[in-house]
């Protein structure tokens, strides 16, 4: 029985000189736990769906990812989160877009997939659903962390919008979440998630969201899910591309992420990367910044978790 399963927690200049070792093992093992629960429901034979919503959701629960509780601060000291959900069995899918306040961005976007007939509701509507269906809702101080405030008022004092961490020295990383995932039945999913960009304005919203810019499955070919400087990946189409090379080009799942993250991404000047997932389980993790938090395992291969190249 076959099962493969990839995840992300971001990518950018992610620096092994700004880290320090606590901070590096923390982060992967916020990988790994996210990892682990994936795959005790792979290997129980449950649905990718429940596998790339059940990892994402320990990601958003930890707050050193930009995602649910890590969250980033907008410009109006709100955090505002957008996720997106889809099954590539029944090409069904489901998003949210400038919620504020939800434990689990994620599972409000498949609830938007299983209970209404819309893909995408967004801001005070999303939230009327929300509460419509008994989503849990958290406290403005369970999103507080100092360090996202203090990345808000360095984004203020410079009047920049930022993604992420970001240092003087020009680095940037991008915190998004994201899982993929192929079952023991043959079906691929895909889940992203994402508190945005530190100083956000006017209700920004990124490619996260978006079904077929930051997250996008197809059991007739792959699940993709993308991090990084959003407005590239929405121009680009960064997700629903790379299955399209494979569909209408042939290209393999390597072949097919390289040229979109390595060239096309590039050349537009598109900083970031993502990880994808075939119905055969191969996986690709391609990245065009200095890192990516990124992890994967399989069937027959191991647990693994990495940060840089
Ligand atoms: N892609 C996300 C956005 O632009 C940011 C990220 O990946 O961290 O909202």
């Amino acid at each position: 029985m076959k099962y493969s399963l990839a995840i992300h927690g971001g990518a950018g200049t992610i620096l092994p000189e700004s880290m320090t070792r606590e901070k590096e093992q923390a982060y992967l093992q916020g990988l790994k736990d996210a990892l682990q629960i994936g795959e005790q429901i792979l290997i129980k034979n449950g649905s990718a769906l429940d596998a790339v919503e059940a990892a994402v959701k320990v990601l958003e629960d930890n707050p050193l990812f930009n995602a649910g509780r890590g969250a980033v601060f907008t410009h109006d000291k709100t955090h505002e989160m957008d996720a997106s959900i889809m099954c590539g069995k029944s090409i069904t899918a489901g998003a949210v877009a400038g919620v504020k306040n939800i434990k689990n961005p994620v599972s409000l976007a498949r609830k938007v997939m299983e209970k209404t007939e819309h893909v995408m509701l967004c801001g005070e509507g999303a939230m009327n659903f929300a509460k419509l269906i008994n989503t849990e809702i958290m406290p403005d101080d369970y999103f507080y962390s100092e360090e996202r405030y203090q990345q808000l008022h360095q984004a203020l004092a410079e009047d920049i919008i930022l993604l992420d961490h970001y240092h003087k020295t020009n680095d940037k990383k991008f915190g998004t979440v994201g899982a993929v995932a192929l079952d023991t039945n043959g079906n691929l999913a895909a889940a992203t998630s994402t508190g945005g960009m530190t100083n956000k304005k006017f209700g920004r919203v990124g490619d996260s969201p978006i079904i077929g810019a930051g997250t996008y499955a197809n059991n007739a070919k792959c699940a993709v899910s993308c991090t990084g400087h959003g407005e590239y990946f929405i121009k680009s189409v960064v997700a629903y591309d790379v299955f399209c090379l494979m569909e209408y080009k042939q290209l393999s799942l390597e072949q097919a992420c390289h040229l979109v993250v390595n060239t096309k991404l590039k050349n537009i000047g598109g900083e970031g990367g993502l990880i994808a997932i075939d119905k055969e389980g191969n996986i690709s993790m391609p990245f065009n910044s200095i890192g990516m938090y990124r992890g994967m395992l399989s069937h027959n291969k191991p647990l693994h978790v990495a940060i840089y190249k």
